[in-house]
Parts: structure tokens; C-alpha cells; sequence
């Protein structure tokens, strides 16, 4: 079951691995449905298509919730699996978990464990609620099953196998091409820049913080060219609240191959993603980011 972007990078080694062991089915709920942030990476990953779509579209994470669950009650019946792997910590997560265990269908959760403590951000529900009602927990890092003991986990259900995300990153790190991604921006290819991604609420959804970032990325971009591929969230934001961002080279979401060629030849990356924490570390890469708590303390 997949939703959301970072949902395609981590199943994607999974269902390679799961290939001609298992037969398997890929459900997307369509919570990213926009091709830049969807069909994009498919290709790149070599996900297959998915065999259900339930277009679940945009709206509030209780409207996603209640049509992924309306949807889900009626192929749960229908499909009868003997297991439901969901990922990760984005609303689709959540209800996917939820559903299948209604149906008695048990529930894999891959990159289980993470914590950021700050109960605030939705993730941060979604990941706890999908741990407590999963069977399987199959953990990143050693923090992550520090994390579930102290929450009273029983051990037997927890299964440290790595980072599967980083999985993805290391297959196709050979086939990324840093000069060419920076010719379709037209940044100069021996530029050291900085590379951007927001998204999190509670940096984009405050117009006074919003303006704030948007500030100090202004400013780093009269030394290094900025590049920052926009969320659709962050665009939405964006407009609403009139951001300038001039001198900051704005993009669409990048496909995965582009992103992570520029990721891997950055002078440093800015960031409030999860999954751009991890990656920045594996690639040695400095990384700023813009919270005030991590589920990833590795960076
Ligand atoms: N990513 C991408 N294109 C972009 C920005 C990010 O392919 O324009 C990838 C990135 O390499 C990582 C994943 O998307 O693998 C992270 O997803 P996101 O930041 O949306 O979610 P989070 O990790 O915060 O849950």
C-alpha cells in the first residue's frame, strides 16, 4: 500500500525483494496524485503499475483518512491478503494500518520505530498509532527499537533489517548525473549551490515562518545559486501568502534520479524532510535542518 512520495522510494527495494516469493498487489491511495509528485518517480524506482488506484485525491488528512477507509472496506473482502505492508508515516500509513486490521488482514509496517517526540507534527501520530496496531515492525536503526521498548513493544514483533530507503538510493546512485540535472536548470555545472526541499506544516503553514525561511534563503542565494523544487503544498503556501522568492531557483518536484544528482553534488542541502536527512548522511553531504526536532537522528 503506497500514498505518497517518499512511500515509492521505500517500497520500491521491498517488492524487488517480495518478487517471485510472494505474489503481490500495489494498492495507491492517490494522497500524491500530481505527476511530478507521483508518476515521476515510478519510472525512475521501476515500480510496476500500481494494479489499484483509489484516488483519494486532496483535502484534509480526516477527509483522506475517511475515503481510504470507505474504499479499503470494500477490497479488503474482495482481495483477501494475507498481509498489508504499509510505509513509512503519511496519512495514507495510517489508514491503510487501520483498515487492514478491521479486516483482520495482518499489517506489516517497514520503518517502524522513528520518534521525533514531537507529537505535534502528524507524522508523528501516525507513526505511533501505526506501530501499536501493526504485527510486523520492521525497523530502519538501532534508535528505533530503543524507541519501541520504551513504549512497551513486545520485542518478538520487532525486526531490525536497515534502511530501505536508503536501499533505493544506493541501487541507483551509479545511474545519477549531477553536470545534466544542473544543465536543466541552467546552473552552471562547476556552481557550488544549495539544494532546498520544504514541506513539513510547521514550517510552510506559518506565513511569519514561511517568510522567515524565505528570507535567509534569499540571502544565501547571493553567494551560492538556491535551488529548491516546490512541494505543491509549499506552492499553495507560497501564493497564499505573496512569498517572494526572488534570486531563488524555483522548479517543479524533481523526479527521483534528478533530485538525488543534484542531492549528491550539493554544497549543502536545506531541508525539513525526513528521508533528505538520511540521505544527506549517506552521502556525506552537510544538511541543515529546518525543525526543531528529528525522528532521524542520524544527521
Ligand atoms: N525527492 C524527490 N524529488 C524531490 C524532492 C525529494 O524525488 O523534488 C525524494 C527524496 O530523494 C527522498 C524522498 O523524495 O527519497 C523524500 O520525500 P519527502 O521529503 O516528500 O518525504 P519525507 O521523507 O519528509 O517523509
Amino acid at each position: 500500500m503506497v500514498g505518497a512520495r517518499p512511500n515509492f522510494v521505500k517500497a520500491a527495494p521491498v517488492m524487488r525483494a517480495l518478487r517471485g516469493r510472494a505474489e503481490q498487489m500495489l494498492v495507491h491511495t492517490g494522497q500524491h496524485y500530481d505527476a511530478a509528485m507521483s508518476r515521476a518517480l515510478f519510472g525512475d524506482l521501476g515500480l510496476p503499475r500500481p494494479d489499484l488506484d483509489l484516488q483519494v485525491g486532496s483535502g484534509t488528512a480526516s477527509m483522506q483518512t475517511g475515503r481510504i477507509l470507505l474504499r479499503l472496506d470494500s477490497l479488503f473482502p474482495c482481495y483477501q491478503p494475507e498481509a498489508c505492508v504499509v510505509y513509512g508515516d503519511v496519512t495514507s500509513t495510517l489508514a491503510a494500518a487501520l483498515s487492514a486490521v478491521q479486516h483482520g488482514v495482518p499489517v506489516a509496517h517497514v520503518e517502524a520505530g522513528l520518534r521525533s517526540y514531537d507529537r505535534t507534527m502528524p507524522e508523528e501520530r501516525n507513526r505511533i498509532l501505526t506501530d501499536h496496531v501493526a504485527n510486523w515492525l520492521f525497523t530502519p536503526s538501532q534508535d528505533a527499537n530503543d524507541n519501541l521498548a520504551r513504549e512497551g513493544v513486545d520485542s518478538g514483533r520487532v525486526h531490525l533489517v536497515g534502511n530501505v530507503m536508503i536501499d533505493s538510493l544506493s541501487r541507483l546512485l551509479p545511474r545519477t548525473d549531477t553536470a545534466a540535472a544542473l544543465r536543466r536548470l541552467a546552473v552552471p555545472a562547476d556552481a557550488r549551490y544549495v539544494l532546498v526541499t520544504l514541506h513539513r506544516p510547521s514550517t510552510v503553514d506559518d506565513g511569519a515562518m514561511l517568510q522567515s525561511v524565505l528570507g535567509v534563503l534569499t540571502e544565501m542565494s547571493s553567494r551560492w545559486p538556491v535551488v529548491f523544487p516546490v512541494h505543491p503544498r509549499t506552492r499553495a503556501r507560497l501564493e497564499a501568502v505573496g512569498g517572494t522568492a526572488a534570486g531563488l531557483r524555483l522548479t517543479e518536484p524533481l523526479g527521483y534520479l534528478d533530485f538525488l544528482s543534484l542531492e549528491k553534488g550539493a554544497g549543502v542541502v536545506v531541508t525539513d524532510s525526513g528521508g533528505v536527512q538520511e540521505e544527506t548522511t549517506w552521502l556525506g553531504v552537510p544538511c541543515l535542518t529546518v525543525r526543531e526536532a528529528t525522528e532521524r537522528p542520524v544527521t
